[in-house]
């Protein structure tokens, strides 16, 4: 690595040691930390070439091997079969920091993240702290318990747009909810969603709904009824026209627009004004209901998530990830007089037996105090932008010139190959998923755990480094030179 990099390295430690010395000073207080500046153009092109890692995989193909014979498709959520970048899926079995290793144990950089939920990194002192704790006082109640009204006071608190929150188990649960909420409050039947969004795999949903499904190139499911995919309107993203045109005829049978207020299931794309203007307004005038699903967006984009961003009240939200800390967690909340509906309070059945369990909730709120105590977004967002930048300069390079789209918002990153901006999932759609195949490869000889998966976003943790994405960018580089050689 070239001097630059190990004086930055060292700069990073500093800025780790701080933080560290944040976290024992500091208990929840509302202590923001700063941050050196970062140069986002101090460490591209300044690397040695990069090795390739010896990696071999062994255990991970014979622990595929006997997946397959019990596990359809041998893995427990279909992106993480790798299937669409060419490959064989790895079994990790630690991980720590900005780090996971496998089986083999072979250590990647992680993108992934558990799909946004560490971003505080793996194991978190705070966060496995708290789950040590909780898990003495027992797994699971089943009955009510002081840390789910901490954490819905918390979740309240920090998204001002919710009055009250109900506790589930996953982001689809969340958004199958949140649904089922709009449509008794209305009484209306039709919902709006858009081309290439993710709400998760409820039927409802599953209409032209990026992730998984255009990772492995259908757009529907079977199963999933017709009587019931056609009150799903989708519509593409960012099209204030189609939009219109769907409220001109319809506004009286549409009980909500939901929406990735960024989308992160078609690959990074971030909204116009105008869309989001267009959606609060005809919700506004109709009465049809907004929820901003923000299952990937909510405390990572900003403390707030995305609505902060947009400065939108959505009538409902939904979560995920982030506040689970890593356990499986879902919440969806929002206008108290909509809430309300929710039984017992109201008539709209919706109940969980792990509702609000105690460990997800431990886990959740060690993360979420720790991001308010330190408030990391600006870093976060110098970082990804940082890694943004540099992904465009080298595809830029004179001798590389390969059409390259980068997205990015602040702990979220996508690239595309294609010269067409990405604004919606038909732009999206237009990219070489051939060569982002063969540079996940390169990518993940070279050490590096990218998204196995075009249509899905990366995701940065606060314990990235910027040595981190110097070794990112550099490993990136020498996979596409190597990727576009082949094709030569
Ligand atoms: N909504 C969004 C925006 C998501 O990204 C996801 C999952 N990636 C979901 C909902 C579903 O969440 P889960 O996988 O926890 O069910």
């Amino acid at each position: 690595m070239g001097s630059n990099a190990t004086a930055d390295k060292s700069a990073d430690k500093s800025a780790d040691k701080s933080a560290d010395k944040d976290k024992s000073e500091k208990s929840q207080g509302d202590n923001t930390e700063t941050h050196e500046k970062v140069d986002i153009h101090s460490l591209h092109g300044k690397a040695k070439a990069p090795v390739l890692q010896p990696f071999t995989y062994e255990r991970s193909s014979k622990l595929f091997a006997r997946a397959l014979e019990r596990i359809p498709g041998g893995v427990n959520s279909p992106v993480r079969a790798c299937k669409s970048v060419g490959r064989e899926p790895i079994f990790m079995a630690h991980a720590d920091g900005p780090h996971m290793f496998d089986e083999d144990k072979n250590r990647y950089l992680d993108y992934v993240g558990s799909w946004g939920a560490m971003i505080l990194g793996h194991c978190h002192p705070r966060v496995m702290e708290a789950i040590e704790t909780a898990v003495r006082n027992s797994t699971s109640f089943g009955a009510p318990s002081r840390a789910e009204v901490e954490m819905a006071e918390l979740i309240c608190e920090i998204v001002p747009s919710l009055e009250m929150v109900r506790m589930v188990n996953s982001g689809t649960e969340a958004c199958m909810s949140a649904i089922r909420l709009a449509r008794a409050f209305t009484k209306r039947s039709l919902i709006v969603k858009f081309d290439g969004c993710y709400h998760g795999h409820a039927d409802s949903f599953l209409v032209k709904a990026g992730s998984g499904l255009a990772t492995l190139g259908i757009s529907s499911s079977p199963g999933a009824p017709e009587e019931l995919t056609k009150l799903t309107l989708s519509l593409p993203y960012n099209d204030v026209d189609a939009l219109r045109e769907a409220f001109a005829k319809k506004s009286d049978e549409i009980a909500a627009i939901i929406v990735e207020p960024i989308v992160g299931n078609a690959g990074l794309i971030t909204p116009s004004d105008e869309f989001i203007k267009c959606m609060v307004g005809l919700c506004k005038d109709s009465g049809a209901l907004l929820i901003y699903d923000e299952v990937m967006t909510g405390f990572r984009v900003a403390f707030g998530g995305a609505q902060e961003l947009h400065k939108v009240k959505p009538d409902l939200s939904c979560f995920g990830k982030v506040i689970g800390g890593g356990l499986p967690v879902g919440a969806y909340g929002g206008r108290k007089d909509v809430m309300e509906h929710i039984a017992p309070q109201g008539s709209v059945y919706q109940a969980g037996t792990l509702s609000g369990n105690p460990l997800a909730m431990a886990a959740g709120l060690a993360q979420l105090r720790f991001l308010k105590a330190n408030k990391p977004y600006a870093r976060l967002g110098e970082i990804t932008e940082l890694l943004a930048n540099g992904l465009k300069e080298i595809a830029a390079k004179e001798d590389i010139a390969v059409p390259l789209q980068v997205t990015h918002v602040p702990g979220m990153v996508s690239f595309f190959f294609t010269d067409k901006p990405v604004t919606d999932f038909e732009s999206a759609l237009t990219c070489d998923t051939e060569l982002f195949g063969k540079v996940w490869r390169g990518l993940l000889e070279r050490g590096i755990y990218w998204p196995p998966s075009q249509f899905e976003s990366a995701f940065i943790s606060t314990v990235h480094s910027k040595a981190d994405v110097h070794e990112t960018l550099v490993a990136f580089e020498a996979s596409l030179r190597a990727a576009i050689a082949k094709d030569k």
